[in-house]
Protein backbone atom coordinates (compact mmCIF):
# COMPACT_ATOMS: atom_id res chain seq x y z
CA UNK A 1 0.00 0.00 0.00
CA UNK A 2 1.81 3.53 -0.86
CA UNK A 3 0.02 6.27 1.56
CA UNK A 4 2.01 9.36 2.76
CA UNK A 5 1.27 10.50 5.90
CA UNK A 6 0.05 13.68 6.75
CA UNK A 7 2.22 16.36 6.09
CA UNK A 8 1.39 18.41 9.47
CA UNK A 9 3.75 15.99 11.24
CA UNK A 10 6.81 16.66 9.31
CA UNK A 11 6.04 20.49 10.42
CA UNK A 12 6.84 18.82 14.19
CA UNK A 13 9.93 20.01 15.72
CA UNK A 14 12.54 17.17 15.69
CA UNK A 15 13.15 15.25 18.46
CA UNK A 16 16.30 16.61 20.17
CA UNK A 17 16.44 13.76 22.58
CA UNK A 18 16.67 10.67 20.36
CA UNK A 19 20.62 11.27 20.07
CA UNK A 20 20.84 11.34 24.10
CA UNK A 21 18.97 8.22 24.15
CA UNK A 22 21.77 6.35 21.55
CA UNK A 23 24.13 7.60 23.95
CA UNK A 24 22.73 6.36 26.78
CA UNK A 25 22.57 3.34 25.53
CA UNK A 26 25.79 3.56 24.30
CA UNK A 27 27.53 4.17 27.66
CA UNK A 28 24.90 1.30 29.07
CA UNK A 29 26.61 -1.05 26.36
CA UNK A 30 29.91 -0.19 27.49
CA UNK A 31 29.31 -1.77 31.15
CA UNK A 32 28.37 2.27 32.28
CA UNK A 33 25.64 2.31 35.43
CA UNK A 34 23.45 4.64 33.80
CA UNK A 35 21.31 6.99 36.55
CA UNK A 36 18.92 8.91 35.40
CA UNK A 37 17.63 12.43 36.46
CA UNK A 38 16.50 13.86 33.46
CA UNK A 39 12.84 13.39 33.43
CA UNK A 40 9.95 15.33 35.02
CA UNK A 41 7.12 13.02 36.68
CA UNK A 42 6.83 12.69 40.08
CA UNK A 43 8.28 9.30 41.54
CA UNK A 44 6.48 9.76 44.41
CA UNK A 45 2.56 7.78 44.56
CA UNK A 46 -0.57 9.51 44.62
CA UNK A 47 -1.32 10.06 48.05
CA UNK A 48 -3.26 7.47 50.09
CA UNK A 49 -6.47 9.70 50.42
CA UNK A 50 -7.23 10.17 46.44
CA UNK A 51 -5.90 6.42 45.60
CA UNK A 52 -8.52 5.20 48.36
CA UNK A 53 -11.10 7.24 46.52
CA UNK A 54 -10.42 5.53 43.11
CA UNK A 55 -11.09 2.50 44.71
CA UNK A 56 -13.98 3.16 46.33
CA UNK A 57 -15.84 4.47 43.66
CA UNK A 58 -14.59 2.31 40.96
CA UNK A 59 -15.88 -0.40 42.81
CA UNK A 60 -19.19 1.02 44.30
CA UNK A 61 -21.84 -1.01 43.08
CA UNK A 62 -24.62 1.84 43.86
CA UNK A 63 -23.27 3.92 41.05
CA UNK A 64 -24.25 1.69 37.45
CA UNK A 65 -21.96 4.66 35.41
CA UNK A 66 -18.88 4.13 37.05
CA UNK A 67 -17.85 2.58 33.81
CA UNK A 68 -19.30 4.84 31.52
CA UNK A 69 -18.73 7.55 29.37
CA UNK A 70 -17.64 10.06 31.92
CA UNK A 71 -18.71 13.21 29.44
CA UNK A 72 -22.59 12.29 29.95
CA UNK A 73 -22.37 11.58 33.16
CA UNK A 74 -19.63 14.05 34.84
CA UNK A 75 -19.18 14.45 38.41
CA UNK A 76 -21.20 17.41 39.36
CA UNK A 77 -18.51 17.85 42.19
CA UNK A 78 -15.54 18.43 40.44
CA UNK A 79 -16.08 21.34 39.01
CA UNK A 80 -17.74 22.37 42.28
CA UNK A 81 -14.12 21.50 43.84
CA UNK A 82 -12.25 23.10 41.51
CA UNK A 83 -13.98 26.95 42.13
CA UNK A 84 -14.08 26.02 45.46
CA UNK A 85 -10.08 25.48 45.54
CA UNK A 86 -9.72 28.59 43.25
CA UNK A 87 -11.52 30.29 45.91
CA UNK A 88 -9.79 29.14 48.77
CA UNK A 89 -6.08 29.18 47.65
CA UNK A 90 -6.09 32.56 45.60
CA UNK A 91 -9.31 34.16 46.49
CA UNK A 92 -10.67 33.83 43.06
CA UNK A 93 -14.53 33.54 42.29
CA UNK A 94 -15.33 31.44 39.37
CA UNK A 95 -18.55 31.19 37.87
CA UNK A 96 -19.43 27.87 36.26
CA UNK A 97 -19.19 29.19 32.71
CA UNK A 98 -15.38 30.27 33.39
CA UNK A 99 -14.00 26.61 34.41
CA UNK A 100 -13.94 23.32 32.35
CA UNK A 101 -12.56 20.00 33.10
CA UNK A 102 -9.73 18.87 31.33
CA UNK A 103 -8.26 15.86 30.55
CA UNK A 104 -4.93 17.03 31.70
CA UNK A 105 -3.07 20.11 30.50
CA UNK A 106 -0.68 18.34 28.03
CA UNK A 107 -3.91 16.86 26.25
CA UNK A 108 -5.96 20.79 27.07
CA UNK A 109 -3.16 22.71 25.24
CA UNK A 110 -2.92 20.75 22.17
CA UNK A 111 -6.85 20.74 21.83
CA UNK A 112 -7.23 24.86 23.26
CA UNK A 113 -5.22 25.31 19.53
CA UNK A 114 -7.94 23.77 17.75
CA UNK A 115 -10.73 25.85 19.51
CA UNK A 116 -8.93 29.04 19.28
CA UNK A 117 -7.00 29.29 16.21
CA UNK A 118 -7.37 29.02 12.50
CA UNK A 119 -4.92 27.95 10.00
CA UNK A 120 -1.99 31.24 9.37
CA UNK A 121 -3.12 32.36 12.86
CA UNK A 122 -0.40 33.66 14.98
CA UNK A 123 0.46 32.29 18.47
CA UNK A 124 3.02 33.90 21.01
CA UNK A 125 5.13 31.34 22.94
CA UNK A 126 7.81 31.29 25.79
CA UNK A 127 11.36 29.60 24.33
CA UNK A 128 12.80 27.47 26.15
CA UNK A 129 9.50 26.20 26.88
CA UNK A 130 7.01 23.35 27.17
CA UNK A 131 6.99 21.97 23.70
CA UNK A 132 3.22 21.43 23.26
CA UNK A 133 2.20 24.87 23.06
CA UNK A 134 3.87 24.77 19.34
CA UNK A 135 2.96 21.69 18.80
CA UNK A 136 -1.13 22.42 19.26
CA UNK A 137 -0.34 25.40 16.59
CA UNK A 138 1.42 23.53 14.51
CA UNK A 139 -1.23 21.03 14.35
CA UNK A 140 -3.72 23.75 14.14
CA UNK A 141 -1.95 25.23 10.94
CA UNK A 142 -0.99 28.41 13.19
CA UNK A 143 2.32 30.06 13.61
CA UNK A 144 4.26 30.36 16.57
CA UNK A 145 6.39 33.33 17.18
CA UNK A 146 8.84 32.65 20.06
CA UNK A 147 9.78 34.80 22.59
CA UNK A 148 13.12 34.04 24.49
CA UNK A 149 13.30 34.18 28.29
CA UNK A 150 16.56 35.56 29.60
CA UNK A 151 18.23 35.10 32.63
CA UNK A 152 18.61 39.34 33.33
CA UNK A 153 14.71 39.42 33.56
CA UNK A 154 14.28 36.55 35.62
CA UNK A 155 13.32 35.00 32.68
CA UNK A 156 9.85 36.54 32.84
CA UNK A 157 9.31 37.60 29.43
CA UNK A 158 9.76 40.67 28.19
CA UNK A 159 6.75 41.91 26.32
CA UNK A 160 8.34 45.13 25.38
CA UNK A 161 10.90 43.01 23.13
CA UNK A 162 7.75 41.32 21.01
CA UNK A 163 7.59 43.47 17.45
CA UNK A 164 4.56 45.60 16.63
CA UNK A 165 3.41 43.76 13.96
CA UNK A 166 3.40 40.44 15.65
CA UNK A 167 1.34 42.16 18.67
CA UNK A 168 -1.21 43.35 15.98
CA UNK A 169 -1.64 39.45 14.70
CA UNK A 170 -1.04 37.32 17.36
CA UNK A 171 -4.06 36.22 18.76
CA UNK A 172 -2.87 33.89 22.17
CA UNK A 173 0.27 34.03 23.89
CA UNK A 174 1.30 31.14 25.66
CA UNK A 175 2.70 32.21 30.07
CA UNK A 176 4.23 29.17 32.34
CA UNK A 177 4.99 30.52 36.16
CA UNK A 178 6.61 28.71 38.03
CA UNK A 179 8.30 27.90 35.05
CA UNK A 180 9.04 24.86 33.04
CA UNK A 181 12.51 24.51 32.47
CA UNK A 182 13.90 27.45 34.10
CA UNK A 183 12.42 27.29 37.43
CA UNK A 184 11.35 31.31 37.15
CA UNK A 185 8.53 32.43 39.45
CA UNK A 186 6.61 35.71 38.65
CA UNK A 187 5.19 38.09 40.38
CA UNK A 188 1.17 39.30 40.76
CA UNK A 189 3.08 42.62 39.21
CA UNK A 190 4.01 40.54 36.33
CA UNK A 191 0.38 39.14 35.59
CA UNK A 192 -0.90 42.40 36.00
CA UNK A 193 1.49 43.32 32.64
CA UNK A 194 0.59 40.34 31.09
CA UNK A 195 -3.34 41.03 31.28
CA UNK A 196 -2.65 44.86 30.77
CA UNK A 197 -0.73 43.65 27.46
CA UNK A 198 -3.32 41.52 26.23
CA UNK A 199 -5.87 43.64 26.71
CA UNK A 200 -4.49 46.66 24.82
CA UNK A 201 -3.12 44.20 22.09
CA UNK A 202 -6.47 41.72 22.06
CA UNK A 203 -4.32 38.96 22.31
CA UNK A 204 -5.81 36.28 24.96
CA UNK A 205 -3.37 35.04 27.92
CA UNK A 206 -2.93 31.34 28.56
CA UNK A 207 -1.34 30.89 31.41
CA UNK A 208 0.01 27.41 32.11
CA UNK A 209 -0.07 26.83 36.00
CA UNK A 210 1.09 23.20 36.10
CA UNK A 211 3.97 23.84 38.68
CA UNK A 212 1.34 26.46 41.02
CA UNK A 213 1.87 24.01 44.17
CA UNK A 214 4.78 23.02 43.94
CA UNK A 215 6.04 25.75 46.13
CA UNK A 216 9.35 25.87 48.79
CA UNK A 217 10.20 28.03 51.81
CA UNK A 218 6.61 29.16 52.13
CA UNK A 219 6.55 30.65 48.86
CA UNK A 220 3.12 30.96 47.55
CA UNK A 221 2.19 31.22 43.59
CA UNK A 222 -0.04 33.67 42.27
CA UNK A 223 -2.50 32.94 39.60
CA UNK A 224 -2.95 35.08 36.50
CA UNK A 225 -6.99 35.29 37.66
CA UNK A 226 -6.08 37.17 40.61
CA UNK A 227 -5.27 40.20 38.72
CA UNK A 228 -9.03 42.03 38.80
CA UNK A 229 -10.55 41.81 34.87
CA UNK A 230 -7.97 38.90 34.31
CA UNK A 231 -11.04 36.45 33.18
CA UNK A 232 -12.17 38.69 30.35
CA UNK A 233 -8.66 38.44 28.77
CA UNK A 234 -6.83 35.36 30.29
CA UNK A 235 -7.34 31.86 30.87
CA UNK A 236 -5.50 29.33 32.94
CA UNK A 237 -4.34 25.56 32.55
CA UNK A 238 -4.24 24.48 36.28
CA UNK A 239 -3.25 20.70 36.41
CA UNK A 240 -3.49 17.91 39.28
CA UNK A 241 -0.36 15.69 37.68
CA UNK A 242 2.71 18.04 39.33
CA UNK A 243 1.01 18.83 42.77
CA UNK A 244 -0.72 15.87 43.81
CA UNK A 245 2.03 12.83 41.71
CA UNK A 246 -1.30 12.27 39.55
CA UNK A 247 0.54 12.82 36.17
CA UNK A 248 -1.03 9.24 34.81
CA UNK A 249 -4.43 9.68 36.08
CA UNK A 250 -5.20 12.55 33.44
CA UNK A 251 -6.78 15.14 35.27
CA UNK A 252 -6.84 19.34 35.50
CA UNK A 253 -9.06 21.76 34.84
CA UNK A 254 -9.06 25.52 32.76
CA UNK A 255 -10.24 28.85 34.03
CA UNK A 256 -10.81 32.18 32.96
CA UNK A 257 -12.43 33.65 29.87
CA UNK A 258 -15.98 32.16 29.24
CA UNK A 259 -15.89 31.83 25.41
CA UNK A 260 -12.03 30.42 25.45
CA UNK A 261 -13.51 28.03 28.24
CA UNK A 262 -16.17 27.16 25.37
CA UNK A 263 -13.91 27.08 22.47
CA UNK A 264 -11.82 24.26 24.68
CA UNK A 265 -15.01 22.35 25.75
CA UNK A 266 -16.47 21.85 22.41
CA UNK A 267 -13.23 20.45 21.28
CA UNK A 268 -13.08 18.43 23.74
CA UNK A 269 -17.16 17.12 23.47
CA UNK A 270 -16.26 16.05 19.82
CA UNK A 271 -12.66 14.12 20.31
CA UNK A 272 -13.06 12.72 23.75
CA UNK A 273 -15.55 10.93 25.85
CA UNK A 274 -14.29 12.80 28.91
CA UNK A 275 -12.53 10.90 32.32
CA UNK A 276 -13.42 7.88 34.01
CA UNK A 277 -16.47 8.89 36.67
CA UNK A 278 -13.90 7.49 39.62
CA UNK A 279 -10.56 9.45 38.40
CA UNK A 280 -13.20 12.60 38.92
CA UNK A 281 -14.59 11.34 42.36
CA UNK A 282 -10.53 10.86 43.21
CA UNK A 283 -10.02 14.73 41.89
CA UNK A 284 -12.37 16.01 44.01
CA UNK A 285 -10.76 14.67 47.33
CA UNK A 286 -7.42 15.70 45.76
CA UNK A 287 -8.53 19.37 45.32
CA UNK A 288 -10.76 19.53 48.60
CA UNK A 289 -7.78 17.61 50.91
CA UNK A 290 -5.18 19.77 48.47
CA UNK A 291 -3.44 21.90 51.51
CA UNK A 292 -2.93 19.05 53.74
CA UNK A 293 -1.72 16.87 50.64
CA UNK A 294 0.85 18.27 49.08
CA UNK A 295 2.56 19.62 52.68
CA UNK A 296 4.77 16.38 52.74
CA UNK A 297 5.09 16.33 48.63
CA UNK A 298 6.44 19.89 49.02
CA UNK A 299 8.66 18.94 52.09
CA UNK A 300 10.26 15.88 49.90
CA UNK A 301 11.30 18.03 46.52
CA UNK A 302 12.64 20.78 48.82
CA UNK A 303 14.63 18.69 50.33
CA UNK A 304 16.31 17.02 47.18
CA UNK A 305 16.64 20.52 46.10
CA UNK A 306 18.89 21.39 48.92
CA UNK A 307 20.94 18.50 48.07
CA UNK A 308 21.23 19.46 43.98
CA UNK A 309 22.01 22.91 44.99
CA UNK A 310 24.41 22.57 47.59
CA UNK A 311 26.42 19.94 45.39
CA UNK A 312 26.45 22.09 42.69
CA UNK A 313 27.09 25.12 44.95
CA UNK A 314 30.16 23.04 46.04
CA UNK A 315 31.37 22.37 42.72
CA UNK A 316 32.00 26.02 42.02
CA UNK A 317 28.21 27.28 40.43
CA UNK A 318 26.11 29.86 42.45
CA UNK A 319 23.13 28.91 42.38
CA UNK A 320 19.91 30.33 44.28
CA UNK A 321 17.75 27.93 45.77
CA UNK A 322 14.56 27.79 43.27
CA UNK A 323 11.25 28.91 45.34
CA UNK A 324 9.17 26.60 42.67
CA UNK A 325 8.93 23.45 40.08
CA UNK A 326 10.76 19.88 40.54
CA UNK A 327 13.75 21.28 38.48
CA UNK A 328 16.89 22.75 38.95
CA UNK A 329 18.15 24.76 35.83
CA UNK A 330 21.77 25.50 35.92
CA UNK A 331 24.32 27.26 33.41
CA UNK A 332 26.77 24.43 32.11
CA UNK A 333 30.47 25.04 33.29
CA UNK A 334 32.57 28.00 31.75
CA UNK A 335 34.94 25.54 29.59
CA UNK A 336 32.15 23.74 27.71
CA UNK A 337 31.39 27.83 26.06
CA UNK A 338 27.56 27.32 26.61
CA UNK A 339 27.51 23.76 24.69
CA UNK A 340 25.06 21.85 26.80
CA UNK A 341 25.09 19.02 24.20
CA UNK A 342 28.70 18.55 25.08
CA UNK A 343 28.28 18.88 28.61
CA UNK A 344 25.48 16.27 29.27
CA UNK A 345 27.36 14.04 27.35
CA UNK A 346 30.48 14.63 28.86
CA UNK A 347 28.62 14.19 32.20
CA UNK A 348 27.50 11.14 30.66
CA UNK A 349 30.87 9.35 29.58
CA UNK A 350 32.35 10.14 32.90
CA UNK A 351 30.37 9.90 35.63
CA UNK A 352 26.60 7.78 34.10
CA UNK A 353 24.72 10.70 35.01
CA UNK A 354 21.85 11.84 32.48
CA UNK A 355 20.49 15.56 32.91
CA UNK A 356 18.69 17.02 30.12
CA UNK A 357 20.84 19.38 28.06
CA UNK A 358 19.03 23.26 28.01
CA UNK A 359 19.21 22.62 23.73
CA UNK A 360 16.31 19.96 24.02
CA UNK A 361 14.62 22.90 24.58
CA UNK A 362 15.43 24.47 21.61
CA UNK A 363 18.31 27.70 21.01
CA UNK A 364 16.77 29.60 23.80
CA UNK A 365 18.04 26.82 26.28
CA UNK A 366 21.31 26.44 25.00
CA UNK A 367 23.53 26.98 27.77
CA UNK A 368 22.18 25.59 30.30
CA UNK A 369 20.74 22.04 31.43
CA UNK A 370 17.88 20.69 33.87
CA UNK A 371 18.25 18.31 36.51
CA UNK A 372 14.77 16.66 37.87
CA UNK A 373 13.98 16.35 41.82
CA UNK A 374 11.39 13.49 40.74
CA UNK A 375 13.50 10.72 41.36
CA UNK A 376 14.38 9.01 45.06
CA UNK A 377 16.35 10.47 47.04
CA UNK A 378 19.09 7.58 47.03
CA UNK A 379 19.18 7.89 42.94
CA UNK A 380 19.73 11.29 43.50
CA UNK A 381 22.25 11.47 46.36
CA UNK A 382 24.15 8.53 44.27
CA UNK A 383 24.27 10.87 41.10
CA UNK A 384 25.53 14.26 43.32
CA UNK A 385 28.13 12.11 44.69
CA UNK A 386 28.70 10.83 41.51
CA UNK A 387 28.74 14.29 39.76
CA UNK A 388 31.14 15.97 43.62
CA UNK A 389 33.79 13.49 42.23
CA UNK A 390 33.73 14.18 38.75
CA UNK A 391 36.75 17.06 37.73
CA UNK A 392 35.07 19.67 35.84
C1 LIG B 1 4.12 18.52 32.98
C2 LIG B 1 3.71 19.78 32.31
C3 LIG B 1 2.43 19.92 31.75
C4 LIG B 1 1.51 18.75 31.54
O1 LIG B 1 0.82 18.34 32.60
P1 LIG B 1 -0.35 17.30 32.44
O2 LIG B 1 -1.48 17.94 33.14
O3 LIG B 1 0.14 16.05 33.07
O4 LIG B 1 -0.64 17.09 30.99
C5 LIG B 1 2.04 21.13 31.22
N1 LIG B 1 2.89 22.17 31.22
C6 LIG B 1 4.11 22.07 31.74
C7 LIG B 1 5.00 23.26 31.70
C8 LIG B 1 4.57 20.87 32.28
O5 LIG B 1 5.82 20.78 32.73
Amino acid sequence: MDFQIASRLEKLPPYLFADLRRKMADARARGIKVIRIDIGDPDMPTPDPVVAELCRSVTDAADPDRHRYGCDRPVEALPKAAIDFYGRRWGVNLREDQLVITMGSKDAIAKFAFGILNPGDLAIAPAPGYPTYNIGHVFAGAITYQVGLQAQDGFLMDFESIPLEVRRLAKVLWLNYPNNPTTAVAPLEFFERAVEFGRQHNILIAHDSAYSENTYDGYKSPSILQVPGAADVAVEFFSLSKAFNMTGWRVGCVAGNPSAVKALARVQENVDNGQLRSIQFAAVQALNHAEELMGPINAVYQRRRDLVISTLNAKGWSLAKPKATIYIWAPVPARYKSDSTAFTTDLLEKTGVMVTPGRGYGQWGEGYFRISLTYPDVVLKEAMERIAAMSL
